[in-house]
């Protein structure tokens, strides 16, 4: 039995800190808490209905989450799939709202959401203790933005989820849109002004392999060069410099000072090297990177009557084997065995 495979003299304290092999300290815990999804954007989907993974309960999720903070987690982010699509949401951050961090502090509680369905939860969450959201939206013209999710009046709904969060001060706002050359680099500079008008920071992804279908190539990725310079022929940029060391974004303002968009090039500017992220999936396995080979079934132990001393264990030896970056564009790259929509992103 996998949980009797762990013995009392091999158990790390609870007060541990995760770190890897490499060096890396790990604070930052994303959390997958469905892999169903309301959208079906045409660079992530094929376009089918459904789960393909199990779901735990919310009280399973959170006994797993406060595992983690026992070792030093500090920050949560909630996703999935569609994070806003599971029932007993906003109770479950009213509770992680609860928790503490190894330093005696609240945890820093964020959440990443297509929006849809944000005009109602919005105040909730917040109310229950939600610091953040971070909204993906793809185009700000409504017929390419249409296009990708495939999602008929998805436009209007998301802007008013966007709004409803500012005002219901989830703030600072970010809005995630992940750019395909031939898609949606069109909107580059209208996003810019976007960002300007709406008070949000606006964060362009580089496309990573982790489609459901098969659509990338080096080419389809427009990379962080390409967007700073095409925005810079219009709104003049200056760089910030990263609020933290694992900042995943590049950040930039415009000349006046007014607005903030930043620049994720996991692919041309890999920032593995600072990574502080572990994930786990909707069905409760562990994985190291998003490009994981091999997923770790904290779930399965747990089930089979682990302890919480044994599944810290576990947690922590886990995360000490996590990869030292990813190989995307190299040769013999492998796409992992699951996607981004069933990974968590
Ligand atoms: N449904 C939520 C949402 O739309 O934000 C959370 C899950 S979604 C998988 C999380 C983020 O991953 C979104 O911003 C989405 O655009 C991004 N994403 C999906 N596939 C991607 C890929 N292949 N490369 C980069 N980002 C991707």
């Amino acid at each position: 039995m996998v949980a009797a495979s762990l013995t009392a003299s091999s158990t790390v304290a609870s007060h541990a800190r995760l770190t890897d092999s490499h060096g890396r300290v790990i604070h930052d815990l994303r959390v997958s808490i469905t892999d169903r999804c309301n959208y079906k954007c045409v660079y992530c989907r094929t376009g089918e209905e459904g789960a393909q993974y199990p779901e735990l309960a919310i009280e399973e999720y959170l006994r797993l989450i406060r595992l983690f903070v026992d070792l030093g987690i500090t920050k949560v982010r909630l996703t999935g799939g569609e994070p806003l699509l599971r029932h007993g949401l906003v109770d479950m951050v009213r509770q992680l709202a609860r928790m503490r961090t190894l330093w005696d502090e609240p945890l820093d509680l964020a959440l990443t959401t297509n929006g849809h369905l944000l005009d109602s939860l919005a105040t909730p969450l917040k109310t229950a203790g939600l610091n953040r959201v971070t909204v993906s939206m793809d185009a700000v013209d409504a017929g390419v933005f249409e296009r990708i999710t495939r999602i008929a009046g998805s436009h209007k709904t998301v802007l008013g989820g966007i709004r409803a969060a500012r005002a219901a001060g989830l703030t600072p706002l970010k809005i995630n849109c992940v750019l395909l050359r031939g898609f949606n680099e069109d909107q580059i500079e209208g996003f810019a002004r976007f960002a300007r008008e709406e008070g949000v920071v606006v964060r362009f992804i580089e496309f990573m392999p982790l489609e459901e279908g098969r659509l990338w190539s080096p080419e389809i990725v427009v990379p962080l060069a390409e967007i700073v310079e095409r925005i810079g022929r219009v709104l003049p940029l200056v760089e910030l410099p990263p609020w933290e060391a694992s900042e995943t974004a590049r950040r930039y303002t415009f000349s006046d000072g007014r607005g903030e968009i930043g620049v994720i090039a996991p692919v041309t500017r890999a920032f593995c090297g600072a990574c502080s992220r572990v994930r786990l999936t909707s069905d409760g396995k562990i994985r190291t990177c998003l490009f994981s080979q091999v997923e770790h079934d904290l779930y399965g132990r747990m089930r089979a009557g682990a302890s919480d001393e044994e599944l810290r264990t576990y947690i922590f030896r886990t995360v000490q084997g996590k990869e030292a970056r990813h190989h995307i564009g190299e040769p013999g790259f492998l796409k992992p065995s699951r996607s981004m929509v069933h990974i968590g992103g």
